[in-house]
């Protein structure tokens, strides 16, 4: 499936001053919910989708609790979005500090369990509780209590029936797993994050995180196992803990990454050079001039000397075989390829390196004018730190 489409996205405003979206995907859980209720008629049908809504209403709710706990500590959020496994905050960066990451991650599901104490209380102040008393009878009949028969079938009527009742029953129903999903130890889910934090008050960040994301790992893992051995199979929580695992294995990846340069600028880790390819140079130019070059991105430059983006190997390699003609320039290249960003040389890495991102590897230093210094080689850079870590070196060796 082209990228493009993969990440389509439809905004559906701007709240709190930031922006929400929801994935297009989201369209087929609407039609999958339509379908499979059009039996119950029209009634059914608009009931199952006021339940869906209801549900991402309130995990949207949820991931603003995130955002909103985050901003207490000055860091901002990109944007929110829906997907049909559930709601994705873009948080700038998660705190480093372990108490504050303890208070982002619970700010989630604290919004939930006050949205189960709300509907709670207005059960129990403006209905006859049957509802109340039917839920703690269902929860008595899972921990072996024998059941109040007549009590569970009033109950199955309430869920099954179009009315406000039956809406806010299942709201009740779904907030109560939300939380008790999200609190599930699997980095980087909201109960991995808590179980990072708490490592990390008392071992090295870096081995937090490792011990939560393998953690985190083996829940995936159970996860899936779990939802493929019942009957019938259940794919979604498979996708969702092929999700969790990918997702706590980048993570930790690049906390190592971040906790590898702390302390240090780009000025100090960079590689002096000025390897890099004008930005009227063809295609044809290109090419000859990587044959002399090992490099696997070098920087365009303009003629004032300014950068003005990296041009990778793979892309030329792409264009090359894709029949572009040779007549491209090296600006047309990159404006169609990934741009990234430029370092300062007084620059912290760690939150630099936040900003360019995970995919870009190699990173030019500019000066105030933007004039190239050096490159930033993340992956030698690495595996410097690396081997720094078993044969200590000098910050002078290492740049
Ligand atoms: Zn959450």
């Amino acid at each position: 499936m082209p990228e493009s489409l993969l990440n389509r996205r439809l905004k559906l405003g701007r709240f709190l001053g930031i922006s929400l979206y929801v994935h297009w995907s989201f369209a087929l859980v609407i039609a999958y919910v339509a379908i499979s209720s059009r039996e119950g008629g029209s009634a059914v049908v608009a009931f199952s989708i006021a339940q869906l809504l209801g549900v991402f209403l309130c995990v949207t709710l949820h991931e603003y609790g995130h955002a909103m706990a985050a901003r207490y500590f000055g860091i901002g959020t990109v944007d929110i979005t829906l997907l049909p496994i559930g709601g994705v905050a873009r948080l700038r960066r998660m705190p480093r500090i372990p108490w504050q990451e303890l208070v982002v991650a619970l700010a989630g599901p604290a919004v939930n369990v006050v949205i189960v104490g709300l509907i709670v209380a207005g059960l129990w102040a403006f209905t006859d509780q049957t509802v109340l008393y039917g839920l703690v009878g269902c929860v008595g009949e899972f921990m072996g209590y024998p059941m109040n028969e007549p009590l569970i079938e009033s109950m199955i009527i309430i869920l099954l029936t179009p009315s406000l009742l039956g809406f806010v029953t299942v709201m009740l129903i779904v907030n109560f797993f939300l939380v008790a999903f999200n609190l599930i130890p699997a980095f980087p889910m909201d109960g991995g994050r808590v179980f990072r934090s708490l490592l990390a008050m008392r071992l090295d960040y870096r081995k937090a995180t490792m011990i939560a994301s393998r953690v985190g790992l083996v829940c995936a893992f159970v996860m899936a196992f779990v939802a493929l051995s019942s009957n019938p199979p259940n794919p979604i929580p498979v996708l969702i803990a092929f999700f969790i695992g990918y997702a706590g294995i980048a993570e930790a990846r690049q906390v190592d990454i971040t906790e590898s340069v702390r302390g240090l600028t780009a000025g100090q880790v960079m590689i002096r050079t000025q390897a890099s390819i004008p930005a009227d140079w063809p295609l044809y130019d290109i090419r000859l001039c990587w044959q002399a070059n090992s490099s696997p991105a070098l920087p365009v430059i303009e003629s004032s000397g300014r950068v003005i983006g990296m041009l990778r190997l793979s892309d030329v390699a792409k264009a090359l075989a894709g029949g572009m003609n040779q007549s491209t320039t090296a600006k047309q290249l990159i404006a169609t390829g990934s741009n990234i960003g430029t370092l300062r040389e007084e620059e912290a890495l760690e939150i630099a390196l936040l900003r360019t991102g995970r995919q870009n590897r190699q990173i030019p230093v500019v000066d105030s004018i933007g004039c190239l210094i050096g490159i930033v080689d993340l992956d030698s850079m690495l595996a410097r730190a690396e081997i720094s870590r078993h044969a200590p070196m000098t910050l002078n060796e290492f740049s």
